[in-house]
């Protein structure tokens, strides 16, 4: 069995502000720390359900969070960025088995988490197909495009909710519950414990766990600046709504990823 791992920061127990998620700064040690035990669980849990193979992606800004040293022997590390596509999905394709996300947080626009946003802080909101989306939706998709099972997700309550919608079978663990700007953590180690049984349960279903790709999709995004709507409405095939409302329809995932590249 192969196994894929997208990791992002925001959704770790714990973390709360911005600083805790920057790289160099005196808070990121404890956050990337439990990042890594967050993900080390998956790691170890999926190992136990028979993966040989397991491709972690570090998806947090610089990519350059997780603590290599800690990983297992059949862990294969991505970090930085690739500049394609697949963005925090990089180096996924139809060879996997599953896919699993780790500290992932609400998108745009939610109290789910102090640190709610969707790919930036551009935008006031992202929707595809009309429903508000988070990052984990985006990927959800990108994974469905190779037809890798989603089986699992830790994060903030509030984006286990909404992932539910998007996959019912999904495994998930509310590692915490934001209220504005504050977070109510579960404590480290119960969270790793819950990851590791949460990620188990999901491999073991993970027929169930398969997402159908929409016929077509449109993403709208809403920016915080007009001029960056300006901008983005000169993107080949996007169309401006209003002074800060741009859509873009693409016939899969792919395209809509490609345009995001230059248009979030
Ligand atoms: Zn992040």
């Amino acid at each position: 069995m192969k196994v894929y791992i997208s990791a992002d920061i925001e959704g770790v127990t714990g973390v709360t502000t911005w600083k805790e998620t920057e790289l160099g700064h005196a808070e990121h040690a404890a956050a990337k720390l439990q990042m890594t035990k967050e993900v080390l669980a998956a790691c170890e849990a999926a190992t136990e359900c028979g993966a040989a193979e397991i491709v972690v992606k570090d998806a947090h800004d610089t990519a350059k969070n997780l603590l290599a040293e800690m990983l297992p022997d059949n862990v294969t590390l991505i970090r930085g960025w690739t500049n394609t596509p697949e963005s925090m999905m990089a180096g996924i394709d139809e060879s996997f088995d599953a896919a699993i996300f780790i500290g992932y947080h609400s998108g745009a626009g939610c109290n789910g988490n102090p640190l709610s946003h969707t790919m930036n802080t551009i935008n006031n909101y992202v929707k595809i197909n009309g429903k508000r989306s988070a990052e984990f939706d985006l990927n959800a998709y990108i994974a469905a495009y190779y037809k890798v099972p989603v089986v699992f997700l830790s994060g903030d309550a509030q984006l286990c909710r909404h992932a539910e919608e998007l996959v019912p079978a999904i495994r998930s663990v509310g590692v915490k519950k934001g209220v504005g700007s504050a977070t109510f953590n579960m404590s480290c180690a119960k969270a790793c414990r819950l990851i590791r049984e949460g990620v188990k349960d999901g491999l073991l279903h993970r027929e169930e766990c398969s997402l159908q790709s929409p016929a077509q999709f449109e993403m709208e995004i809403n920016y915080k600046e007009c001029a960056d709507a300006l901008r983005a409405s000169f993107y080949p095939g996007a169309k401006q709504l209003d002074e800060r409302t741009v859509t873009f329809t693409g016939k899969d995932i792919q395209e809509i990823m490609t345009a995001q590249l230059f248009i979030l």
